[in-house]
């Protein structure tokens, strides 16, 4: 495959991994795990490795920043590595034609418009970023504005442009943040277009995306990783199956139809309504959803008999106490999905004494980046006690 070269790479710091070849980054991440698991003394050998087909082009959401430079040109584009200094990009070699051909229209229309930019100092000024998502298996764009103020001056002519342009955008939401802070989204929104929400199809079920759901970002490779979790175990139809960090409810809805029930526990409780919708919207109704820490959840139910637990962390990893919990459950398996090797190999390690390693694999997500993504089947040493 040939590299392709991004001028801007040393100052985004997105693409950490851009000077290598594709080939190497995975050899990268494959040393990477298993030199985690040799610093918590654990010898593992990786399974399978699903490198990305399409490592360019593969993100599914692009945030841009703006900001007028000293000789008042629009710059748009990404924040410079640890700062809050935009870099103008023309062209992101990770995100699609689709998404960089909105950004490019949407720079112009700012400029045709005379939108003003927000200047997070003086705290003046109306337009602070742009979200574009896009879901990629049903080809629909969803658009936020994020401004400082209710009043948006020329919305919508700028809404009757855009829509007329991309066939693609079929909803434009106007989010207020006018509060002084890195987080991008404010909490109240307008629709300015379409139902405020597009719809994406994965692995035969529909998922709704609004501008502030979690949703993975790499929409093909999210399909492999969800097989590596699933597929892994061969299911009876019997069995009661714990989602842990379950998010908006993808892999346990997913795995709904191989198992007698999926109990998703999320502490987020915007990706926990998500989640009862999303179970809704394809009429699943053996997946039960508790808005809880899943800490606390799990040790309510270290007496029950739950066969296996599935678990997605942040890249912290879990808790001691979750793990412990888990040993006092003794489930027949644990299907561990990680976005970081390091608290993978320390929490597998808690689990040592009764789980051992059946299976290891990574799944190229975030492809140039430093970021890994595995997949671990624990199996009981014991079988199940229960
Ligand atoms: N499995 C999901 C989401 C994984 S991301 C998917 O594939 O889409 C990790 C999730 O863990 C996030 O949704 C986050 O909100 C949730 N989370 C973080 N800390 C948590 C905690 N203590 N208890 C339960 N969920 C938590």
């Amino acid at each position: 495959m040939e590299n392709k070269t991004c001028k801007l790479k040393d100052k985004c710091g997105a693409c950490q991994l851009l000077n290598l070849c594709y080939s190497d980054t995975i050899e990268y991440k494959k040393k990477y795990v298993i030199d985690s698991f040799k610093k918590e003394k654990m010898n593992v050998k990786i399974d399978k490795v699903i490198s990305s087909k399409s490592p360019y082009q593969y993100r599914n959401k692009m945030i841009i920043a703006y900001k007028y430079d000293k000789a008042h040109k629009l710059i748009s584009g990404f924040y410079e590595e640890n700062s809050h200094k935009v870099i103008d990009i023309d062209e992101c070699l990770m995100h699609s034609t689709l998404q960089n051909n909105i950004a490019k229209y949407i720079k112009k229309l700012i400029i045709d418009f005379k939108i003003s930019i927000y200047d997070e100092d003086r705290r003046r000024g109306l337009l602070r970023y742009v979200l574009i998502r896009e879901a990629v298996h049903t080809n629909e764009a969803l658009i936020t504005f994020v401004v400082s103020d209710d009043i948006f001056p020329s919305s919508k002519e700028i809404v009757k442009k855009i829509t007329s342009e991309f066939k693609e955008v079929r909803t434009i939401v106007q989010n207020i943040n006018n509060r002084k802070t890195s987080i991008v989204l404010g909490e109240r929104e307008k629709i300015l277009y379409g139902k405020g929400c597009i719809e994406d199809l994965l692995m035969g079920l529909k998922f709704k995306i609004t501008s502030k759901s979690f949703y993975q970002v790499n929409p093909i490779q999210v399909q492999y990783l969800y097989q590596e979790a699933i597929n892994a175990i061969k299911f009876s139809g019997n069995e009661t199956v714990i989602d842990a960090y379950s998010g908006i409810g993808t892999i346990g809805l997913i795995l709904s139809k191989n198992v007698k029930e999926v109990i998703s526990v999320e502490l987020n409780k915007q990706a926990h309504l998500a989640a009862i919708q999303n179970a809704k919207d394809n009429n699943i109704k053996n997946v039960y959803f508790k808005n809880d820490d899943a800490t606390s959840f799990i040790k309510e139910l270290e007496n029950e008999r739950i066969d296996y637990v599935i678990m997605d962390p942040p890249r912290t990893g879990s808790t001691p106490q979750f793990l412990n919990s888990l040993l006092k459950l003794k489930p027949k398996g644990i299907i561990y999905v990680s976005c970081n090797p390091e608290t993978l190999a320390r929490d597998v390690n808690i689990l040592d004494k009764q789980y051992k390693i059946n299976y290891l694999s990574i799944v190229d997500m975030f492809c140039f980046t430093k970021h890994i993504e595995c997949v671990c089947i624990l199996k009981n040493r014991a079988g199940n006690t229960k």
